[in-house]
């Protein structure tokens, strides 16, 4: 015997339009975002990188990226933060990853895809979807550590 249902079939929703963030993430300003989120000053984020360079040195690895022309880490550092500033170099990316938290995938799908296909980045602290300590989302742009009431910091 046939079990008929008798559920009306639900309407189809339509699909919701993606809304391009007004202000997009820049690159630099993820940067900026997340090593204000480690609690680094430029300074501090310097030393550890010569730290990292150093071991790479003594580990037997010819350092890349930033860290391979032995130049003052400090001025890339606030180069790379300066407005319309992309880092060239993949290494450089994961340099910096190293030595603190920061997501070069993210740096460079900020840098390098239309804003429509940007991660979702929180304008708080610059944790993203992809981090393993993601909280939940309070509002489009923030995370429940920045803004745990969900009114839109
Ligand atoms: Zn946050």
């Amino acid at each position: 015997m046939l079990h008929r249902h008798a559920f009306a079939t639900p309407p189809r929703k339509r699909f919701l339009p993606r809304i391009p963030d007004a202000r997009p993430l820049t690159p630099e300003g993820y940067l900026r975002l997340r090593r204000k989120a480690a609690g680094l000053e430029i300074r501090d984020l310097a030393v550890r990188l010569t730290g990292l360079r150093a071991a790479l040195w003594e580990a037997g690895e010819l350092p890349a990226g930033m860290l391979a022309d032995g130049g003052d880490i400090v001025s890339v550092l606030v180069m790379l933060e300066a407005p319309g500033v992309r880092a060239r170099m993949r290494e450089t990316l994961d340099a910096i990853a190293a030595v603190m938290p920061f997501d070069a995938d993210v740096y460079q799908q900020l840098a390098d895809a239309d804003p429509r296909r940007h991660p979702r980045v929180c304008r708080g602290c610059g944790t993203s979807t992809h981090d393993h300590d993601m909280p939940r989302w309070a509002t489009a742009t923030s995370c429940t550590r920045c803004d745990p009431a969900g009114d839109g910091l």
